[in-house]
């Protein structure tokens, strides 16, 4: 049975309820991980809040250290979280390695403490009078994170609530629970106050009594967006400072001017890159010409029926497996919908040669879907890409736009004036030029709009300074002794 990580140190659970954690290459169980019980997360937050006491009147520069440390340890340590993603996930060796990189690039943003907490200062806004602002710790932080991707999420969470000076307890994602235990390890041999970071582990009861909590004072959270608004909702009511963030279904639109070699490329990785398990990845391509339809498909095709399938610890392997044994039937499901429907199944990843054991399944290609499609209104979240001919980009645009989803999209154009204008209109809040998986770097903000996210300010860079500090703004005069007694509101 896999521990909780509870004031510095991993702790043995006395949970009777656990979950099965499955090596989705084999299809073996693995681990059984504990769902924590109410006293286990009682003691979760006490330790947390007896760390906030002390962390948050710690100098920027003490802050600061504990991310530079721990971003040596992570880069010291990067092969063996991989490695466990690897293991739990599926995703192949390289692309977990990725994976922990895009959270690094956080930690390094979190080391810059001093000044990303800098407030503001104005001077004389009255005679003696100055007006200055602080940004403060909320106290316990909450981040509830999605499985696919164990190590980047929660990286995008806690290095910055931390150099906020809060202290977080973190509920990973019960299907590949181990990366976050090796991280909290590494953050206490940074040097981590016992109790600053906690992890513990369970499913929906686990994660209703933490946002819930009295003590727990603001919530981040990744994963379907059923779950995203259950959490918004439920939290927000309980007056938690909130954000959510959701499914998606991107987009990628192709203009007849693309270079469609390198277009057909970047598509292929964004689409069955780490089997269409991203969040911004690329199940939809639209097209507004059916000459661009059909070159885009004569590159595809082809390379969509060579992908290696296979392991993720595989050097060759491009298309690892699905996380579960559900995913692997929902997927199935999927194109069984999308041939019912009426869509025309270029390639049928069902029929793809794979090992027997694990939840592997091929890459699908389909064309001719239209708006009215189930593939193309659900988040399928597997290796199925859907190819919509529009008759022009205003049509292409207005699609996009309607669709629920708003997390990322991308349009491959040589027109400048049309990468403005789609810029611009398109109701997403991440945008790609050329650019397939336009997840923003470290130090900009990432975050979708309509249903892909609630909650007003996204993950990390300045949004997530402000999410996880709030502002306190003082009104001073020295020297003292000048107030004249009035009863107006004072003007200056
Ligand atoms: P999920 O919603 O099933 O689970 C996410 C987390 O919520 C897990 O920790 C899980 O234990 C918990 N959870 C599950 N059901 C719950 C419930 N009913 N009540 C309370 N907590 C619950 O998501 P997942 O399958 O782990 O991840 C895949 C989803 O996450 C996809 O929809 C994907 O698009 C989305 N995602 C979104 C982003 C983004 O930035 N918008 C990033 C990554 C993943």
């Amino acid at each position: 049975m896999l521990p909780h990580h509870i004031n510095g140190q991993r702790v043995s659970s006395q949970s009777t309820t656990h979950g099965a954690v499955y090596n989705p290459a084999t299809g073996e169980i693995i681990h059984q991980v504990p769902f924590a019980t109410s006293i286990e997360i009682e003691t979760a937050i006490e330790a947390a809040e007896k760390a906030h006491q002390q962390w948050s009147l710690t100098s920027l520069a003490e802050r600061a250290r504990l991310m530079f440390a721990f971003k040596a340890l992570l880069e010291k340590n990067i092969g063996a979280l991989a490695a466990l993603v690897s293991l739990e996930h599926g995703k192949t060796h390289a692309d977990a390695k990725a994976s922990v990189q895009r959270g690094l690039d956080v930690v390094e943003f979190a080391c810059g403490a001093p000044h990303l907490l800098k407030s503001t200062y104005s001077e004389r806004v009255g005679r003696d009078v100055d007006c200055y602002g602080l940004r403060q710790s909320l106290g316990i932080c909450v981040g509830i994170t999605p499985f696919n991707f164990p190590a980047m999420i929660p990286l995008w969470m806690y290095p910055l609530a931390l150099i906020c000076g809060n202290a977080f307890i973190h509920k990973p994602s019960e299907k590949d629970p181990s990366t976050a235990l090796l991280l909290a390890d590494l953050l206490y041999e940074a040097g981590a106050p016992k109790g600053l970071l906690n992890v513990i582990h369970g499913d929906k009861t686990v994660v209703d009594a933490l946002i819930s909590h009295p003590k727990v004072k603001a919530v981040s959270f990744v994963g379907s967006t059923a779950v995203a608004e259950h959490i918004y909702q439920t939290a927000t009511r309980h007056d938690k400072r909130v954000q959510a963030f959701g499914g998606a279904k991107n987009h990628c639109l192709v203009m007849n001017d693309a270079d469609l070699d390198d277009a057909a490329n970047a598509i292929l990785g964004a689409a069955y890159g780490s089997c269409g398990q991203r969040c911004m990845a690329i199940p939809v391509v639209v097209t507004v010409s059916d000459k661009t339809a059909d070159a885009l498909i004569q590159h595809l095709a082809p390379a969509v029926q060579s992908l290696i399938i296979g392991a993720g610890d595989d050097d060759k392997t491009v298309l690892s497996p699905l996380n579960t044994a559900e995913s692997l039937t929902r997927v199935q499901k999927y194109v069984e919908i999308g041939v019912e429907e009426g869509a025309k199944l270029i390639v049928d990843g069902r029929k793809a040669t794979h090992p027997k054991q694990g939840f592997f399944i091929g890459a699908s290609l389909f064309d001719a879907v239209t708006p009215d499609m189930k593939i193309y209104q659900d988040e399928i979240f597997g290796p199925v890409l859907c190819i919509l001919r529009a008759p022009d980009y205003e049509t292409a645009l207005s699609w996009i736009n309607n669709h629920p989803y708003g997390n990322g999209t991308a349009i491959f154009t040589q027109n400048g004036e049309i990468a403005h204008d789609f810029a611009a209109r398109v109701q997403i809040g991440m945008v790609g030029i050329n650019v397939p998986i336009p997840v923003p770097v470290g130090y900009h903000t990432f975050g979708g709009w309509k249903r892909s996210a609630f909650g007003d300010l996204g993950l990390h860079g300045p949004d997530g300074i402000q999410f996880y500090s709030r502002l306190k703004t003082i009104t001073s005069r020295w020297p003292k002794g000048r107030n004249a007694n009035s009863f107006t509101l004072p003007t200056h």
